[in-house]
């Protein structure tokens, strides 16, 4: 569970923002969050027995027996312990049904959720009210900083659930989606794995634009390295190799997802200091083949990643973000539509003239296919006034984020 916002149903936005405790946590609490737990994992194993996974049907296989078992626990923290035990089972039968092998479910980490109606948030002062069992309530001290303040002080979200951690709680905020506004420009990105390169269109002007994320490669293949040889020399231990390559992965993965928030970010201002719709290509469907030899290749994830961070910052922000099937966008001329089928450099050249850094021209393209579809209103787009020799720096890792250090010997072959 992290601190970025999911997209529900019915357009409720869901932001996940997590607070520190300003002293550790009062002993009663800690029980409940082992209560909690067993719980939890008690209702998993019913559940599977009975072959059920979700909430009411839960509610209604165990409750009584639970109500029996955990006497102390206040009546609403079961209910939603049965909620998270239905989302641990339905993960477990995804899996199953993929053919992962894996054995049965168990929720190791202490955690506990409680419903909106389960707990209260003086939202001035910082305080949660949370009931033990009747008649036991605790209070939380959170630390409350400027970030904080800006969702505590923000009377149109409201409070979802809680959950509570044994160092920090993570309280939800919600707020109806935002109707995006009437784009003013439009800001075209083409995805590659060190890069978003782009048109941004304003009027008769279009310029070009990037935003540059090559440690994200540098930190992908050094993790990828480490695992290989922690392979290599835990090969007689199974166990330690995997718990390792475990860490490793997440270290990784917190590392990177450092940056791509920081390039979002970065995308987001500009959107939203000049009103632009931001184009980008639909990654899904796009599969990488899975092979020993790409292996060597970079994986794919972080370019979804950073869609999805655009996507749901934009949506918070209410900026209208407009997707685009990439098909061909790459070898297409924006120009006189001819293609090109052979493999090419850098730049993209066509008979008729028209040369352009290839992942510019496939974000032209994309720009175009918005256009034409009349998805991005009056905008028009003019490839001869086109100002491809002024480009626009969006994001640079040097000014922008931490440097990787001692990262650049193993860089990575681009395609
Ligand atoms: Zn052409």
């Amino acid at each position: 569970m992290d601190n970025t916002p999911v997209i529900v149903k019915d357009e409720m936005l869901v932001k996940g923002v997590v607070f520190y405790l300003e002293s550790d946590l009062p002993s009663e609490a800690k029980f409940l969050l082992e209560d909690f737990r067993l719980a939890v994992n008690n209702a998993v194993r019913a559940g599977l027995q009975a072959r059920v996974t979700s909430r009411s049907a839960l509610n209604k296989l165990a409750y009584k027996d639970f109500r029996r078992k955990h006497t102390r626990m206040y009546s609403q923290h079961l209910v939603s312990a049965f909620e998270v035990a239905g989302s641990v089972l339905k993960s477990h039968r995804r899996r199953v049904r993929k053919g992962v092998a894996c054995r049965i479910p168990y929720v190791k980490r202490l955690m506990m959720k409680a419903e909106n109606q389960a707990y209260k948030l003086d939202r001035k002062s910082g305080v949660i009210d949370l009931p033990i069992r009747a008649g036991c309530h605790v209070e939380l001290k959170l630390v409350v900083s400027q970030y904080h303040r800006k969702y505590l002080d923000d009377m149109a979200l409201s409070l979802g659930s809680l959950t509570v951690l044994p160092d920090r709680v993570i309280v939800a905020f919600r707020k109806v989606a935002p109707k995006p506004f009437v784009p003013e420009s439009a800001l075209s990105l083409d995805t590659n794995e060190r890069s978003l390169d782009g048109v941004f269109v304003e009027g008769d002007v279009a310029r070009a634009i990037k935003a540059e994320f090559p440690e994200v490669a540098i930190i992908q293949q050094r993790h990828h390295e480490r695992r290989k040889r922690i392979q290599r020399k835990k090969a007689h231990d199974r166990r330690t190799s995997r718990n390792l390559c475990r860490r490793e992965g997440w270290r990784e993965h917190h590392r990177i997802d450092y940056r791509l928030h920081q390039v979002a970010n970065s995308v987001l201002k500009f959107a939203e200091e000049r009103r632009s719709a931001i184009v980008l290509e639909d990654l899904k469907g796009f599969k990488s083949k899975r092979s020993k030899e790409l292996n060597r290749r970079l994986s794919f994830w972080p370019r979804r990643k950073l869609h999805q961070i655009i996507e749901y910052k934009a949506q918070w922000k209410s900026i209208p973000v407009l997707k685009v099937n990439p098909k061909n966008s790459s070898r297409t001329c924006p120009t006189c539509g001819r293609m090109r089928y052979s493999r090419m450099g850098t730049e993209f050249k066509c008979e008729c003239g028209w040369h352009m850094d290839r992942h510019i021209n496939a974000s032209i393209n994309l720009l175009q296919t918005v256009i034409s579809k009349g998805m991005a209103g009056g905008l028009r787009f003019d490839p001869g006034a086109f100002q491809h020799d002024v480009m626009m720096i969006l994001y640079d890792p040097v000014t922008g984020a931490r440097s990787e250090l001692n990262g650049t010997s193993g860089v990575v072959g681009v395609t």
